[in-house]
């Protein structure tokens, strides 16, 4: 394993992309926008939607650099906040209506990939979601909770039409399944959008890492290396990967890193451990993810940790998470292994909004999606472009989770500790 490529298998199947063209010189533009991820994509491509296409993207390395051109490609309602913690902090009618936007960026992902015709390897399977204890109340509870506050119906599948339709591993004790749910190729998706950017008269200019924000008058001026962008709004979307740009931001979030493995193809075996077309994951709190990929590869992820891994290490522990599940595939060669850094507020919900005061006050902006982020990335981005090109409010939810400090290290180290303890507990709860 120790061979490994150093890129993913996203980025070795993407195809041929566009040269970069990093930001020279100074451009005027309405909108601002730092970091080409789906946070800043999808503001991009709602406020073109609007009638508001004088945007500028800058992004610091290529589209869909960060996490979201390396994560699992699972497409599906909610925030990294559990559904239930939700449900108690903000109350029915919030929680509900706080929800539904991620149900609704569903739509607004497959809409986008209809019309721009982005082809991005999307399985219409569903996201299946495994139970790792023998506890079959967990899934009733889950699956009531879900029809009687959110109004969504997660269909219970028994152990045995679970092995028969969907996986065969000792490990699972029934399932649910979120029918609404899909996965897809998240770089292609990401390529696709900024094409669709660029398509619509807005500009994206990769390699273009932004040095400086500065307020003057009514706006802003914004200074890469080789560039700057003098522009009306400004939107920060940096993800886990904002370092030493607005400290306001940085000190409200952690970067984790989580991890990715592809297999080679499973060929026959498919049919035989994992007919499911479903996304999968599992009800532990540090579960695996994983899906059968089109050509039959396995995509397999997991893990937290505060650092990123080489890809010989990230291959040898998540190739040993997965035959806990499926041992007869120890003879199975893992082809693409890397990680990527989500950025996480102690609250656990996505951090939407503008600054209030500071040097920057002002600036808008959208980060900590943690590891549940593909739908709520696009949530955001429809809010900003919203309130941006039509002076719309962002919904009180999101100012309800503002940016409580992180204390840096120290932050970190909770995370770990909390990650592990999580852990520790799931493992004593399986031995039943
Ligand atoms: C391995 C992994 C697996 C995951 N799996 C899933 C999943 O299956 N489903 C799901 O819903 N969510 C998943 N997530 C979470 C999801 O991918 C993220 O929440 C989401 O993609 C975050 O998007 P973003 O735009 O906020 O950040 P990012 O995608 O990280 O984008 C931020 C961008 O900003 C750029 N940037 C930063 N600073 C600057 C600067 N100064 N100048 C210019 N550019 C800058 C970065 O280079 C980066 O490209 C996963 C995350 C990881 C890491």
């Amino acid at each position: 394993m120790s061979t490994l490529p150093n890129l993913s298998y996203y980025e070795a199947t993407a195809g041929e992309r566009a040269t970069p063209q990093p930001l020279a010189g100074r451009i005027d533009t309405h909108t601002c926008i730092v970091g080409a991820g789906f946070a800043g994509l999808g503001t991009a491509i709602g406020l073109i939607e609007r009638g508001q296409r004088d945007v500028v993207v800058l992004e610091g390395e290529r589209v869909g650099h960060g996490a979201s051109g390396r994560n699992g490609g699972f497409v599906f309602g909610g925030y990294s906040l559990d559904n239930a913690d939700l449900l108690a902090q903000l109350g029915p009618e919030r929680a509900r209506a706080a929800y539904a936007l991620t149900r609704d960026a569903l739509g607004t992902i497959r809409r986008r990939i209809d019309a721009h015709g982005i082809a991005c390897d999307k399985v219409e399977g569903g996201a299946l979601l495994v139970n790792w204890f023998d506890e079959p109340a967990m899934l009733t509870r889950l699956q009531r909770l879900m029809h009687e506050a959110f109004g969504v119906e997660w269909r219970l599948i028994g152990k045995s039409e679970l092995e028969a339709t969907h996986v065969r591993s000792d490990r699972y004790f029934g399932a649910l399944l979120e029918p609404d749910a899909f996965h897809f190729h998240p770089l292609k998706y990401a390529l696709g959008l900024a094409q669709a950017i660029v398509a619509g008269g807005g500009r994206v200019h990769e390699q273009s890492a932004v040095r400086s924000v500065e307020r003057r008058g009514a706006g802003w001026v914004v200074r890469t290396g080789a560039g700057e962008v003098h522009a009306r709004e400004l939107v920060i979307a940096g993800g886990g990967y904002l370092r030493g740009l607005v400290p306001a931001l940085e000190a409200a979030m952690l970067p984790i890193a989580t991890y990715v493995m592809v297999t080679e193809p499973l060929g026959a075996r498919r049919d035989r451990l994992i007919p499911s077309p479903a996304a999968i994951y599992d009800t532990r709190f540090a579960f695996d993810y994983y899906r059968v990929l089109p050509d039959t590869r396995l995509l397999w992820g997991g893990r937290i940790n505060i650092r990123d891994r080489r890809p010989g290490d990230v291959a040898r522990f998540l190739k040993a998470d997965l035959l806990r599940v499926y041992p007869s595939l120890a003879g199975l060669k893992v082809d693409f292994a890397w990680s990527g850094l989500m950025s996480y507020a102690r609250h656990k919900m996505p951090q939407i909004g503008r600054l209030a005061d500071g040097p920057c006050a002002g600036a808008w902006h959208a980060i900590s999606f943690g590891g549940h982020g593909v739908a709520p990335t696009t949530v955001a981005g429809e809010l900003l472009a919203a309130a941006i090109a039509e002076g719309r409010p962002i919904p009180e939810s999101f100012g309800r989770y503002g940016l409580a400090r992180t204390w840096g290290p120290l932050g970190l180290a909770a995370a770990q500790a909390t990650y592990s303890w999580f852990e520790t507990r799931d493992w004593w709860r399986a031995r039943g």
